[in-house]
């Protein structure tokens, strides 16, 4: 339970381009640091020969390791390979992703010297056991609960395919939230504290890959969607795609060279558009230099705010759709709306900030809650609220949350019956008589769909419940009942019941549909253990090679340039100098030896070096101060450098 350590639950924004984690404590919500001291940590993954890098370690090393550097995948989760929206994102990407069974996308990388696959939600479960690693550091005990969001356009799929990758880290996901939501409860909690009040807030989430727009209302606490829209495939990694994609093309006009077939150069060029891109939020120019880009020639060009804006300005407009959407669903006029929110990195774009204020007639935008941390600002709120926790700012808020996808199942001429319309509040529970004509075929299939279509055509296949060994009903049809059950997380069950017998069949949607069965989730935990226990021994390993490394480098200037160096006898001076040119070469030629080897190589070299030097000292009686100390003061150069 919150208050004791080890109940504490951790919430997680798990982000597309940079994850972020808090949780609450002392009354507040702490944006924890990760081991680089930022607050935000890069969704990130990379394989090396010596190892995995996850968050900043891995964004750093993009440009020499591009094939192996695993972002994004996010867009990845509970889908098929064979969605558009997949085929599309592989043409960008510089890593491998291939046909898994089910049309599953799988990741390949190259690591420690071999072919590997690896899902997208093992990927995102090493994103979120750094994020849990980095709470530990902070809390210093294990984290077991956290509150992961998830995109508040997010289907069905989706968020079971977030949990499965929790499941993978030994995190134990208590709620799935949206995004928007997690937002809005990070707002409404900062606004309280100075007065009670009702207003409808738009929330505006704007970040690298997605967008999310919801309307709540809140009042006294609680919270209350009324409607969401968003679009999952609209962000910053688009408008810096195109920015690299234009100048990749402005290359090749100018060079006549084929820029496009080097994936390093490709991505120091987005790397430079990423840099410049949020330069321009800021100032009206810009320029890209970018020493040897490709086949050694040069690239330095000109870029302007303007130049920006024009070539992204069809997806601006496009950000402004779902706002609009969001309003008509919500049956709301635009003047109804008290606060407008802005979440997310690219909302700090002037011209998306211009468009939305525009459109809202002038209206001042809130820019109250830093953008990058809103969402897990809010995940932290609801992870206390779960966990029971009794400060009176958070005690009384509750979340209601609503689907953002119709769900219904196919009836005759293929059309869509609607069981739970969109944005209806969650938890949810609908029943239906589902009735039909038997054709004395013993099974009756009952498929089950997300999305607006009138045709089924135009909506997510989600699953099927064969209803079998049922009872005719007199006349010769069928007659079942159906009930949609949506769970906290927004995780839909359908039950199938014989009106006239009571028997029952039950599924959770989306098992069918390229979802991990839990062998597999049990299976892969396994093998995160493993990498988790390979890093350990890396890291291990570095630490013991550095310690050699150190003692080597610093004995050396020690005899060389320290105090004792004249008063140390040319033979003990030419020993050290031996055992310290052996142990370096020997570090040359073995850089990829095992721990307990650096270390055994350690206690070698120190048992040669550090009785010469002991010695010096004490035969040294011109010097002040205890022994102990000139010991202590000699070495301390060593510690310190370690
Ligand atoms: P996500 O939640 O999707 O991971 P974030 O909310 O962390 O995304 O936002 C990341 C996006 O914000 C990136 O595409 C980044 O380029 C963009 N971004 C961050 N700072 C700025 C800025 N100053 N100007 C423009 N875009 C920015
Ligand atoms: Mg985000």
């Amino acid at each position: 339970m919150a208050g004791t350590k080890k109940g504490l639950a951790i919430g997680i924004d798990l982000g597309t381009t940079y994850s972020c984690v808090g949780v609450w404590q002392y009354d507040r919500v702490e944006i924890i640091v990760n081991d680089q001291g930022n607050r935000t940590t890069p969704s990130y993954v990379a394989f090396t020969e010596m190892g995995r890098l996850i968050g900043d370690g891995a964004n750093n090393q993009v440009s020499m390791n591009p094939t192996n550097t695993i972002f994004d995948v996010k867009r990845l989760l509970g889908r098929h390979f064979s969605d558009p929206s997949v085929q599309s994102d592989i043409k960008l990407w510089p890593f491998k992703v291939t046909a898994g069974p089910g049309d599953k996308p799988m990741i390949v990388v190259r690591y420690k010297g071999q072919e590997k696959q690896f899902s997208a939600e093992e990927i995102t479960s090493m994103v979120l056991s750094k994020m849990k690693e980095i709470a530990e550091a902070y809390l210093g005990s294990i984290v077991k609960n956290a509150v992961v969001t998830v995109p508040t356009y997010s289907n069905d799929s989706q968020r079971q395919a977030t949990k499965d990758s929790g499941l993978i880290a030994g995190l134990n996901v208590i709620r799935i939230i949206n995004e928007a939501t997690a937002a809005a409860l990070a707002y409404g909690l900062d606004k309280k504290a100075s007065r009670s009040f009702e207003r409808n807030v738009l929330i505006f989430d704007l970040g690298g890959g997605t967008l999310d727009v919801s309307l709540l209302t809140i009042l006294d606490g609680v919270f209350e969607v009324k409607a969401t829209a968003g679009d999952t495939h609209l962000g910053g990694e688009d408008f810096t795609n195109r920015m690299a994609d234009s100048l990749a093309e402005k290359f090749m006009w100018m060079h006549i060279k084929h820029i496009r077939r080097d994936p390093r150069a490709i991505w120091r060029l987005r790397a430079a558009c990423e840099r410049a891109k949020r330069i321009l939020s800021s100032t009206a120019e810009t320029s890209i230099e970018i020493d040897s880009l490709f086949e050694g020639i040069d690239f330095n060009y000109k870029i302007t705010r303007a130049w920006f804006e024009k070539l992204n300005m069809d997806l601006f407009m496009k950000c402004m759709e779902p706002v609009k959407k969001c309003l008509k669903d919500a049956k709301m006029d635009k003047s109804c709306v008290d606060d407008i929110v802005l979440v997310g990195g690219s909302t700090r774009i002037p011209k998306v900030q211009h468009l939305l204020q525009d459109f809202f007639n002038g209206k001042e935008l809130c820019k109250s809650i830093n953008p990058d941390e809103a969402v897990a600002y809010g995940a932290a709120v609801q992870a206390a609220i779960l966990s029971g926790e009794k400060n009176e700012r958070v005690k009384d808020l509750l979340l209601l949350d609503v689907t953002p996808l119709s769900l219904g199942y196919e009836t005759a001429g293929s059309v869509m019956a609607v069981v739970i319309p969109r944005n209806t509040t969650i938890p949810a529970r609908k029943e239906q008589v589902f009735c039909t004509e038997t054709d004395n075929s013993p099974v009756v299939p009952i498929q089950v769909y997300e999305g607006e279509g009138t045709e089924i055509k135009y909506n997510n296949f989600l699953g099927q419940i064969d209803v079998s060994g049922f009872n005719h009903a007199p006349g010769g049809t069928w007659r079942i009942n159906i009930c949609f059950e949506i769970d906290h997380n927004g995780i839909l069950n359908v039950t199938a019941k014989d009106i006239y017998t009571s028997r029952k069949k039950q599924v959770t949607m989306s098992s069918n549909k390229g979802r991990l069965s839990k062998e597999e989730i049990k299976r892969m935990a396994q093998k995160a253990k493993k990498y988790d226990a390979e890093d350990e021994e890396q890291k291990k390993k570095l630490k013991a090679r550095n310690s050699l490394e150190n003692y080597a480098y610093n004995m050396r200037n020690t005899i060389n340039y320290d105090k004792i160096a004249s008063t140390l006898p040319a033979e003990d001076k030419e020993k050290i100098e031996e055992v310290i040119n052996q142990s370096i070469i020997w570090l040359d030629d073995n850089q990829l030896a095992e721990a307990d080897e650096f270390e055994y190589k350690l206690k070698e070299l120190e048992s040669v070096c550090n009785p010469i030097i002991a010695k010096v000292y004490q035969d040294d009686a011109f010097d002040t101060g205890t022994y102990e100390d000139r010991m202590a003061s000699s070495f301390a150069g060593l510690k310190i450098q370690q």
